[in-house]
């Protein structure tokens, strides 16, 4: 039997540093974890710097209601005005696969996951202060004050739902949280249950002519 890849919910206020962390994790582990990274659909605008079906799969409010009466979606949310949602083939397959996957999403989107998934993981990253999540803001360049100031204010709402998560990384050192988001993953991996279906064969011929005792 084919173990099957757990799913992860990433969340994180913005500026906590939560797409760096999977963009290293990804770029860094991929090729020595079965790990993927579900690309989300959205309605907002495409930011500078962002890639069509690699940031996200851009797509118009029409599209994104049509996807919704054809129940494409794992999860979705209205976020700051705008829809998100979780393809649900993709994370299927990849998870039938026996990929873990990690589903960057807000805390709307968690709460309907962790119903549907009751093994999703959830794993939340905090900033080490407000003062660093207000100069990470403003040193992205891309919001003015006003912006700035009402992301704030939806930060700390974010944050208030940490309590909701299995797992909390303080994203304080880059590497101690890369390090940490790590170590989640390949400790979930090897549990004897996923470890038991992974290495079936293997079990079974350390075992041959093994006759069992009584203890
Ligand atoms: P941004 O527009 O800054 O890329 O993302 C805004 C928020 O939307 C972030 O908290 C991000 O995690 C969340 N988000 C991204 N994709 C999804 C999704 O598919 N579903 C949900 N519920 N939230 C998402």
């Amino acid at each position: 039997m084919q173990a099957k890849g757990c799913l992860y919910i990433v969340s994180a206020p913005s500026g906590a540093g939560k797409s760096s962390l999977i963009d290293a994790l990804l770029n860094r582990f991929a090729s020595t974890m079965p790990l993927k990274l579900s690309i989300s659909h959205t309605t907002r605008e495409m930011r500078p710097g962002e890639t069509q079906d690699k940031s996200y799969h851009f797509i118009s409010n029409q599209e994104f209601e049509a996807l919704i009466e054809r129940d494409a979606f794992y999860e979705y949310a209205k976020v700051f005005d705008h829809y998100y949602g979780t393809s649900k083939e993709i994370v299927e397959q990849w998870l039938n696969e026996g990929f873990d996957v990690l589903l960057d999403i807000d805390w709307q989107g968690a709460r309907i996951i962790r119903e549907k998934t009751p093994d999703a993981k959830g794993i939340f990253i905090l900033p080490p202060s407000l003062e660093e999540l207000q100069s990470r803001l403003e040193k992205r360049g891309r919001d003015n004050a006003e912006v700035i100031a009402s992301r704030m204010d939806k930060a700390k709402r974010e944050i208030s739902h940490f309590d909701e998560y299995d797992y909390l990384i303080v994203n304080d050192n880059f590497d101690e949280a890369l390090l940490a988001l790590r170590s989640i993953i390949l400790a979930n991996r090897q549990k004897r249950e996923q470890q038991q279906l992974i290495h079936e064969d293997l079990i079974n011929s350390l075992l041959q002519d093994y006759v069992a005792q009584d203890d």
